[in-house]
């Protein structure tokens, strides 16, 4: 285990203690080439059980690649992708399940997802709950504007100069994008 302040590769063990009820155990590390203490936490291997039945161990990357594609050109970044992948697998592993339905990984982008942008969560949707029809869309187009209801946020990215509503009960103002979801209705 490399050491993260020199990355020195000589630290030993200094102690060793169950942690989060029992999944995940801390380790308390010494590196006598820094002189340093550091944490390490070691959890079980999340496996996720695809509908062959093949088990695979669960991949942030592999949530990063499916999700890329419904975020093309949407403004969302590399390190925003990191970061869903991220709160999904800290989702699946909240449950404890050692092995997750593939399923249930889709259904733990959605929540993230649309909290990043609500045109990649609509497309991300569409394909993980088989849309069939436009009445599909427009249920959830539906609910995505009921929770916009009482938000008070602008409908409009605001444009250099405009009044910025800050809303103080949210932690990272602007993280959201404000974007209102665009269907492209085919003209008959
Ligand atoms: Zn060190």
């Amino acid at each position: 285990m490399k050491c993260p302040f020199c990355r020195g590769t000589s630290s030993r063990v200094l102690d060793s203690r169950t942690a989060d009820e029992g999944a995940a155990i801390r380790r308390r590390r010494y590196c006598p080439e820094c002189d340093r203490r550091f944490t390490t936490t070691e959890t079980a291997v999340l496996n996720v059980v695809k509908r062959s039945g093949a088990h695979e161990p669960f991949s942030r990357a592999k949530v990063v690649s499916g999700v890329r594609k419904a975020c093309q050109g949407r403004p969302v970044t590399e390190d925003d992708l990191a970061l869903l992948a991220q709160r999904v697998e800290d989702a699946l592993r909240a449950t404890g399940a050692a092995e997750i339905p593939a399923g249930e990984v889709g259904l733990a982008i959605l929540g993230p997802l649309r909290d990043l942008d609500e045109v990649a969560y609509l497309r991300f949707a569409s394909v993980y709950r088989n849309f069939e029809s436009l009445t599909d869309f427009e249920a959830e187009i539906t609910a995505l504007r009921a929770d916009h209801i009482g938000e008070a946020q602008p409908l409009e990215s605001p444009s250099p100069g405009s009044l910025v509503i800050e809303d103080p009960a949210r932690d990272d103002p602007g993280v959201t994008e404000c974007s209102q979801p665009e269907l492209t209705s085919s003209s008959t």
